[in-house]
């Protein structure tokens, strides 16, 4: 059995996205399109006498402090970051919640909107979010759509993975990286905001900080499981830089993929057991926003434990345990060393 690859179906939605919102915009104020959802809150949005963004392109001048940047940030790990660096100067509005998976993302007549009223737009890039360039053409001319991993010159491992021929996108699972993303938004928030400058860099500063802090926590707690044992398995590659990082052994992934939009085949998966047993790994780790199904069918043959609550491609609901970066760092470290030792 070949391995089954979905077609991408991003762009016959986004096609549908941008036509629902050409109606939205070209609509007068007073009598709004039947077709029309929700409007997000008025303290989001640019001056309310403008009745659609689109139709007022380029001629706002820089903002003042009074009126707070609206940021759209595709990821849950970017809005993080982005109100850190951000602080009360901004707004940050969000792409993609906890429940979201970046990978096959279909965006909504309401992300385009809130594309139309971005004074930037933050996103990973490395072929994370396949839909964005086509949600992207609602922004209003000369708003940037920044790519943090490219801006910030991370080294990108490159794989095989033909579902992403950019290379392994997953960067914030390496503190590191995210410190040069931190300090690319920082610069970003300055460019649009120039008397913020200060207060972007002290505030990048200070959680840059906090992630020397958290790399080094996770060093010493990794160093607790046994060397032998140090070896990981987890459901879709999105551990590699952690691996790497950390000094893990990645033995495998139940969906070979970078991206979440594959399968394994049944030979893959027979691999992975053997591989499982010859190796001794004790335990296969999942993420929070995938379905664990084949991973439990899979722990099971091989006789090992499953932990079925990483954060990987998205951080945890707030009040969860991982409804931050720095958080679900550790969450998953602790969940790893446990599983592990
Ligand atoms: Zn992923």
């Amino acid at each position: 059995m070949g391995r089954i690859v979905r077609t991408p179906r991003g762009v016959p939605v986004v096609a549908a996205i941008i036509a629902l919102f050409t109606v939205w915009a070209c609509a007068p104020a007073a009598a709004p399109s039947p077709t029309e959802a929700p409007r997000p809150p008025a303290a989001t949005q640019a001056p309310a006498t403008q009745p659609a963004p689109a139709a007022a392109p380029a001629a706002r001048s820089a903002p003042t402090p009074a009126r707070k940047l609206n940021v759209v940030a595709t990821t849950t790990h970017i809005q993080d970051f982005a109100r850190n660096v951000g602080g009360d100067r901004i707004t940050v509005v969000p792409i993609l919640g906890p429940d979201d998976d970046a990978h096959d993302y279909q965006p909504t007549a309401e992300d385009a909107r809130k594309i139309a009223q971005a004074d930037v737009v933050l996103a990973i890039g490395i072929g994370l979010e396949p839909w964005l360039d086509a949600l992207a053409r609602n922004a209003r001319p000369g708003v940037q759509v920044v790519e943090l991993a490219g801006a910030a010159k991370l080294q990108i491992e490159k794989g095989d993975d033909p579902e992403e021929p950019e290379g392994d996108p997953h960067v914030w699972q390496d503190p590191a990286n995210t410190q040069k993303m931190v300090d690319v938004i920082r610069d970003a928030l300055a460019r649009l905001d120039a008397p913020g400058q200060t207060v972007y860099a002290a505030n990048a500063a200070a959680y840059n900080r906090q992630l020397d802090q958290l790399d080094q926590q996770i060093k010493q707690q990794i160093a607790t499981i046994p060397s032998e044992q140090r070896r990981l398995v987890t459901n879709h590659d999105a551990f590699g830089y952690y691996v790497r990082h950390y000094g893990l052994v990645f033995v495998g992934s139940v969906i070979p993929s970078l991206s979440t939009e594959a399968e394994p085949s049944a030979g893959e998966v027979r691999k992975l057991i053997q591989d499982i047993k010859e190796q001794h790994v004790k335990a296969i780790f999942t993420e929070t926003n995938l379905s664990p199904r084949l991973e439990q069918q899979i722990a099971q043959e091989a006789g090992i434990k499953i932990y079925s609550n990483l954060y990987g491609d998205a951080l945890g609901a707030p009040g969860s345990e991982g409804d931050t970066y720095i958080k679900a760092m550790l969450f998953n470290t602790r969940q790893i060393v446990e599983g592990l030792r």
